[in-house]
This record gives C-alpha cells, sequence and structure tokens, in this order.
C-alpha cells in the first residue's frame, strides 16, 4: 500500500468527469487500498480517485453508522430525499475551508464492492453527505459549486489563496 498525492482546489483532474470501471482488477485493488490509506491518514471522511489524480469511478469513506472504512466501484445515486439539510462541510483537497451545503438529507446509492458483486447503501444525515459530495468528485463537482453565490464570494479570496494553478 502507499500513500498518494491529494490534489488540491485548481488541479484540472478535479473537474474532468471519471471513467466507470468495467472490471475489478489488481489495479484497481490497489487503488482502492491506497486511497483508504492515504484518506486516514489525512483524518478525512471520504476520498474520490479524482483525488488523487485517477479518472475511475471510485470513492472510499467512512461509514459512521458501521464505524469502518468501505469502497465503492461505480457508484451510482438511485434515490434523493426531497427533504433536504443544511450542514458543515470540507474537503481534502480544500485545505481549511469549510461552508454550509445544502445536501438531499437521505440517499440510496449502488455500486460494486471489491468483488465486483453490486451492493446498495442507504445513507442518512452524514452518510448521505459523504456520499453525495464523493459522487460529485466523480463528475468533476466540487463543494464550493454547493455554495449558494453569495457564500462562495465571501470565500473567494480564500479559494484564490489555495489554488495551485488558474480556473
Ligand atoms: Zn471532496
Amino acid at each position: 500500500m502507499a500513500i498518494r498525492e491529494i490534489k488540491t482546489y485548481g488541479s484540472p483532474v478535479l473537474r474532468a468527469k471519471a471513467q466507470p470501471i468495467e472490471n475489478v482488477n489488481q489495479e484497481v485493488w490497489n487503488l482502492a487500498q491506497d486511497m483508504k490509506e492515504t484518506m486516514r491518514l489525512a483524518k478525512g471522511v471520504g476520498l474520490a480517485a479524482n483525488q488523487v489524480g485517477v479518472l475511475w469511478r471510485i470513492i472510499t469513506f467512512t461509514n459512521p453508522e458501521e464505524q469502518k472504512d468501505q469502497v465503492l466501484i461505480n457508484p451510482q445515486i438511485v434515490h434523493l430525499s426531497e427533504e433536504r439539510e443544511k450542514d458543515e462541510e470540507g474537503c481534502l483537497s480544500f485545505p481549511d475551508i469549510y461552508d454550509q451545503v445544502e445536501r438531499a438529507k437521505k440517499v440510496v446509492v449502488k455500486g460494486w464492492d471489491l468483488e465486483g458483486k453490486e451492493i446498495t447503501i442507504e445513507g442518512e444525515g452524514l452518510l448521505a453527505r459523504i456520499l453525495q459530495h464523493e459522487i460529485d468528485h466523480l463528475d468533476g463537482i466540487l463543494f464550493v459549486d454547493r455554495l449558494s453565490p453569495a457564500r462562495r464570494l465571501l470565500i473567494r479570496n480564500k479559494l484564490k489563496r489555495i489554488s495551485v494553478a488558474e480556473e
């Protein structure tokens, strides 16, 4: 296993769309292990492959209900609740930036585990938030995109400071 470098805001890979994984081979397995290790070391609760510079649809996250780190390959949101809630969010690609993001309160996500078996995860609250945040990454969407225009304006200077490249 190895720790991978986490790409920060401004890296083009964070804006790219990740591609579906066709089969769970050794390379995918290795990536998943590295992502879990990288996430733990960085004290994050979720990580998407884009964040370590790989454009494959794979996420790792800490399931707060089961207190364990999980991997989900080709995750797809199959249901979002109409009920929404706001809570503070951060991202390993945005050091020291936290803000209130409104998201669906409950979510149902389908994907594969590391054996290529289809699994369904139902999440509420923090777990639902993590899943929505990480799946957004796979489509090149960042949590700051989900802020209200007024909030985004407020953090504009902070974003400029951490950005590794002009967007
Ligand atoms: Zn993130």
